[in-house]
């Protein structure tokens, strides 16, 4: 009986993360049709074709990449498991977002103490790309992304707190549920993603929010063993 629930709650997860597939891809492929559509557009010159072509096929490698990522989350054999630093792993995150961050007006203060925890690397950058990505979208008209990372007891404390648009005590209990977004192109996927993720690793995840002051996520981990 017992195993019986395992089995279906992992499949859950997979079917949750084959949605989630979806979601990454829409925009690569959004941008894809986009162009192809463009190239329709008559005596257009070789050097925009070239460029247009350059850009769809850029997008297909990276839903590709997206995929291929999701499917290896999927595959039980390939859940590798080690030992991984999360400020590093934060950098390369914020490293990622500081285009995004930049065009939103969105300043990145960083406050990373090393620490180590056991976990995927994948699901780890997945699930804080999720959420800070989602935090920089609440500072439309701009403000201070503060990550932090630091070491407390026996666990790692991470902290991801903007200067946004908050959340209302309805909006905050549905953090995680999918397809619960506020946005008009959200899919409400991106949450439910870091949230799987995070408990995957053994963490939990706490809220803090106040509407139009800001929300702060505090993400905490067991501590890797020396
Ligand atoms: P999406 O970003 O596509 O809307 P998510 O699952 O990433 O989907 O987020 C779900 C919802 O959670 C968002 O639409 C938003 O209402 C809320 N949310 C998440 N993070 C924040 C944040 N930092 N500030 C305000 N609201 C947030
Ligand atoms: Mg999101």
């Amino acid at each position: 009986m017992r195993s019986k629930l395992v089995k279906v709650e992992k499949m859950e997860v997979v079917s949750q993360l084959a949605a989630s597939i979806s979601h990454e891809i829409r925009n690569p492929l959004t941008v894809v049709k986009g162009f192809i559509q463009l190239l329709k557009t008559p005596s257009l010159s070789q050097d925009a074709k070239d460029r247009y072509i350059q850009i769809a096929l850029d997008e297909i490698n990276r839903a590709e990449a997206i995929i291929n990522e999701y499917l290896t989350f999927a595959k039980p054999a390939s859940n590798k498991v080690e030992r991984l630093m999360v400020d590093d792993q934060l950098r390369k995150v914020i490293q990622m977002l500081a285009p995004m961050a930049h065009m939103h007006s969105v300043e990145i203060v960083e406050q990373l103490q090393p620490a180590a925890i056991v976990g995927n690397i994948q699901y780890f950058q997945q699930c804080f790309l999720n959420l800070i990505k989602n935090s920089v979208e609440a500072m439309p008209n701009g403000g201070t992304l503060t990550i932090s990372s630091f070491l407390h007891g026996n666990h790692v404390i991470i902290t991801i707190k903007d200067t946004g648009v908050g959340m209302t005590t309805e909006q905050m209990n549905r953090f995680g549920e999918p397809y619960f977004s506020t946005k008009e192109k959200g899919t409400g996927l991106g949450t439910m993603v870091a949230v799987k993720m995070i408990q995957t690793m053994q963490g939990t995840l706490h809220i803090q929010s106040e509407v139009n002051k800001g929300t702060t996520l505090t993400i905490t981990f067991p501590k890797a063993a020396n």
